[in-house]
């Protein structure tokens, strides 16, 4: 079609096109006729009915053949069918949109480079993004970065391979989160086959995987819950036997009973009550197995336990079915539920409580029994609490104790009496609550009446169930009396009872202990002291005296050492001193010193003044033994030699001594023998006139004729005979010898010959030494006048009565009596009136030394005058030399006694012997003698 321009065809135009159309297309004629320039431009037919429209494409062009104006040639194509076809494949596409949008899963589709198509609104709203933000662009532009690779390989595979894709990831939704979702794409082609791009839908399976996982764990948990099953069910079984073995074994009754009564289980003990087989029980009642009776009453106490719903325990007494016995069973019956709440069997278990309600019982008694003898017992009972406190008194306790039980209950030792002993105590209760173990210990306390109590009190444990101390018991006897005597005992046993000085054990203790802890440089001295005269004041003057003497020489003994030393008294007149830690022998020296001249002092007893002394033997340790035994033995020895060695003296102890002191025991023995074997003689020795040497008499002198040893003189064993009392027999015996021979002298020769006879202080102890010599006088046929008693001073010192008596009944039968050794004792003069003496004898050490000592000679003047006034014959003893003969003689000494003379000889000898001894002529073979004597 052709078209001029302008309004070249206005009429056409005008019909075909609606005002709007018309106006663009002229403009388009227009613009191309002014600008020359060509345009094009589609047309609709829009004037016409729908039916007849039609589409064209018009291109104008300028028109230069029209004459001078433009003109535009229009050039009409008719595109009518091809319009009809865009509009159809709109509405296609419209409707396919709008199918997708109504489909609630996300769809898209890309082309074939990758670049978003079409989202639907589902897509959208799982995004939360509007399809502009992706349309038109790629994985790579849209995101999420961690991904776009990931979609990108996908979709290339598949390209690659075509089909559908399937494949699940995850995604994050706008709403929901992080999704499970399944991808699904293919792939679609254009026209021509080649591939297009790609379509894909987007589900959700996050609900379904979910519900998938729950199913595979819900199938798991049945897996593991079937296999528990299987395990409890063999446990159960297991269990099940178990527990019949059990139920077996145990010595209960064990039953169960449905609630009708029929029996659907026991034990082996409940077979052996009833006395039936398993089989013969179960599925039977009461009735069927037990008297009518018990049947009834089991009956009634299960229908109780049903009623009540709960254990029910009863002890009944009930006659045994086998037995016949009475028992008593402690029965507990136990209603067992169903799965509904009901009680749908009864299970039983009976004990039988026979011996135990017996011993219950007999414990009962026994108890009651205990409880009357701790409240009636003398001991003091109580029971402490775990804070010490009294739990339980009993009634001694209480009367014991200020306030009785109230005072003392719910209190603790502490608390009530009180005081530090008590400290001590509850320690002792907190040692056996810690401890479990007994104790024991004495505790001392004031009684009511303010007595000191001893009680000996024993604390035992009493355990609790679970063996700790729950309480402890405490028991006291009273001791006080045993206390009192057991301190009597130790007294007596360490103690001496006279003088309350330590006793020879106590004193071996010190000395063992002094040794232990004796230091190097120091000595521990052991001294032994002997009273010298303490003998003739105990025989003479009675005990009662020698006890007082004893105690004041033990108080001056004390008094001489230091606080540490221990003064003891083994016996008798011995005593010993123990001296530790002394520095030297000086000390030792000063010390006996002291020791000696305080005892040299005159006593005061009973009224008169007594002379004693002492001689001290010292020991030391370690110097003379280390052995305490050794040390009081050497002590003893150095104390005799000491004794011997003049008296009033102290002696260290040497080597020496300790084989004196053994001779000197076996000497003691040996002088026993000597008696019963006729080892001892007398010898006489001479008195004579000093006028004219004529002898008068003689002295009875005792030797030992010692098988081996020759003659021992009695300065060797007399002082050891007077001291074990074998004087007393030897005595006897002289004096019987001495009868013998002065009666035989007197009737032989019609001169006088006077034996004097040494009286030891000992024999004079026996009452009847009178009564004795009568016998013997009468015996031998002596008379009195042809006896002298010789006795020594201390004998008068004593002034005892006996020898007082026995004195008087010598003067009354006419026996002279002399004073031997006169001079050398303490006494006073006074007793030479006040006793019937009638010759003295000077003692050898005065008449010995006249002749050389001036204060000797003076003294012996003085003897012989005294005498001499008092009527007293004086006998010198110990004369030696004419020299001194010649004295005494010139001082009015009438008789004299000495080797000058005569030495002491045989029985034998002495009768012949001439009747005046002449000085010059026996001078020389006295010498000799007196050699031979001077070394027995
Ligand atoms: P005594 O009674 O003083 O006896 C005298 C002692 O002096 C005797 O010693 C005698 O041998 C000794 N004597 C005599 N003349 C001399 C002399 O010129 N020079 C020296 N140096 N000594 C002389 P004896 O026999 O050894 O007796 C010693 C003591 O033993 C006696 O001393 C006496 O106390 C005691 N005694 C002796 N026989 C008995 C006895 O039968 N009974 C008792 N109780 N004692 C006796
Ligand atoms: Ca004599
Ligand atoms: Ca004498």
């Amino acid at each position: 079609m052709a078209a001029s321009g302008g309004s070249s065809a206005p009429d056409v135009e005008a019909r075909v096109l609606v005002a709007a159309a018309r106006r663009q297309y002229l403009n388009a004629i227009r613009e191309v006729a002014t600008t020359g320039t060509a345009c094009e431009l589609e047309l609709t037919f829009d004037g016409l009915p729908e039916a007849q429209r039609e589409h064209y494409l018009v291109q104008f062009v300028s028109d230069p053949v029209q004459d001078g104006a433009a003109g535009v040639l229009a050039i009409y194509f008719n595109i009518t069918a091809r319009k009809l076809a865009e509009a159809k494949l709109r509405e296609r596409e419209s409707f396919l949109e709008s199918l997708l949008d109504t489909i609630p899963i996300p769809v898209f589709s890309k082309d074939r480079a990758g670049r978003y198509l079409h989202l639907n609104r589902a897509f959208q709203e799982f995004l939360g993004v509007p399809r502009e933000r992706f349309v038109g662009k790629t994985v790579f532009e849209t995101g999420p970065h961690e991904l776009t690779q990931t979609y990108f390989e996908m979709d290339e595979e598949l390209f690659a391979r075509g089909g559908i894709q399937r494949y699940e990831f995850k995604v994050k939704s706008a709403q929901n989160g992080v999704r499970d979702v399944e991808f699904s794409k293919a792939v679609f082609h254009d026209d021509q086959g080649r591939q297009a791009g790609l379509i894909g839908a987007i589900l959700d399976i996050t609900e379904r995987k979910r519900a998938e996982l729950e199913q595979r764990a819900q199938f798991e948990q049945i897996l593991r819950l079937n296999r528990t099953l299987e395990d409890k069910a063999s446990q159960l079984s297991e269990a099940r036997t178990q527990l019949m073995t059990v139920l077996h074994t145990i010595p209960d009754i064990v039953w169960l009973k449905s609630t009708a009564g029929t029996f659907l289980l026991c034990n082996q003990s409940f077979e052996r009550f009833v006395g039936r087989s398993k089989a013969e029980i179960l599925g039977k009642t009461d009735h069927d197995i037990f008297d009518a009776d018990l049947a009834d009453f089991f009956r009634q106490r299960d229908r109780a336990a049903i009623d009540v719903m709960q254990v029910s325990v009863n002890d009944e007494w009930v006659i045994a079915p086998t037995t016949r016995e009475r028992t008593l069973l402690e029965t507990r019956l136990l209603p067992v539920f169903d799965s509904g709440g009901m009680v749908a069997s009864v299970l039983g278990v009976a004990r039988d409580i026979t011996e135990r309600h017996h011993f219950n019982e007999r414990l009962a008694r026994r108890e009651h029994e205990f409880r009357t003898l701790v409240e009636n017992s003398p001991d003091t009972v109580a029971r402490y609490g775990r804070d010490f406190r009294r739990i339980y008194v009993n009634p001694t306790f209480a009367s014991l104790s200020i306030g009785g039980a109230d005072a003392l209950l719910s209190r603790a030792p502490s608390e009530f009496p009180g005081g530090p002993g008590t400290v001590l105590y509850e320690k002792q209760i907190r040692e056996v609550f810690a401890t479990a173990s007994d104790r024991e210990f004495e505790l001392t306390w004031p009684a009511t009446d303010g007595r000191q109590l001893c009680h000996l009190i024993r604390l035992t444990p009493e355990l609790g169930a679970n063996g700790t101390v729950e309480t402890v018991l405490a028991v006291g006897r009273d001791i006080s009396e045993l206390q009192a005597s057991r301190g009597k005992i130790h007294r007596m046993a360490y103690f001496d009872a006279l003088t309350t000085l330590p006793n020879r054990v106590l004193f071996n203790e010190h000395l063992r202990q002094a040794v232990s802890v004796s230091s190097p440089d120091h000595v521990t001295a052991v001294m032994m002291i002997d009273m010298d005269r303490f003998k003739g004041v105990n025989d003479t003057m009675g005990h009662a005296v020698g006890d007082e003497l004893l105690c004041e020489a033990a108080r001056r003994l004390l008094a001489c050492v230091r606080p540490g030393d221990t003064v003891a008294r083994f016996g008798g007149d011995e005593f010993a001193v123990l001296m530790p830690e002394v520095s030297d022998r000086d000390v030792l020296e000063q010390i006996s010193a002291t020791m000696i001249s305080r005892l040299d002092e005159p006593f005061l007893l009973d009224g008169r003044e007594v002379f004693i002394s002492c001689s001290v033997g010292i020991a030391l340790f370690p110097d003379d033994s280390r052995e305490p035994k050794d040390l009081l033995r050497y002590a003893d020895s150095a104390m005799y030699l000491a004794k011997r060695s003049g008296r009033r003296g102290f002696r260290f102890y040497t080597k020496d001594l300790t084989i004196e002191a053994t001779a000197r025991l076996s000497l003691e023995s040996e002088l026993r023998r000597a008696i019963d074997q006729g080892e001892l003689e007398v010898h006489y020795q001479p008195q004579v006139l000093l006028r004219d040497a004529e002898v008068i008499g003689s002295e009875a002198l005792l030797r030992w004729n010692r098988p081996g040893v020759g003659f021992i003189h009695p300065a060797q064993f007399v002082p050891l005979a007077e001291e074990t009392g074998l004087i007393v027999d030897i005595g006897r015996w002289v004096l019987r010898e001495a009868c013998r021979s002065a009666a035989q002298w007197n009737t032989v020769s019609g001169r006088r010959h006077r034996v004097s006879i040494n009286l030891s202080a000992r024999q004079f102890q026996s009452r009847d030494l009178a009564i004795l010599v009568k016998d013997i006088l009468a015996e031998t046929g002596c008379r009195p006048e042809w006896l002298a008693f010789e006795i020594t001073e201390s004998l008068l010192l004593a002034e005892d009565e006996s020898a007082m008596s026995a004195l008087l009944a010598f003067e009354s039968i006419g026996i002279s009596i002399a004073i031997d050794d006169f001079g050398t004792g303490y006494s006073a003069l006074s007793y030479l009136t006040r006793f019937p003496i009638d010759t003295l004898k000077i003692d050898r050490t005065f008449v010995q030394q006249v002749t050389t000592d001036r204060r000797h000679a003076e003294l012996v003047k003085a003897i012989l005058s005294i005498a001499r006034c008092l009527g007293q014959r004086v006998v010198a003893e110990g004369v030696e030399t004419t020299e001194q003969a010649a004295f005494l003689e010139a001082h009015g000494c009438e008789v004299a006694q000495g080797f000058l003379y005569s030495k002491p000889l045989p029985k034998s000898a002495i009768v012949l012997l001439p009747r005046h001894l002449h000085p010059d002529e026996l001078c020389r073979d006295n010498e000799s003698d007196r050699r031979s004597h001077d070394q027995p």
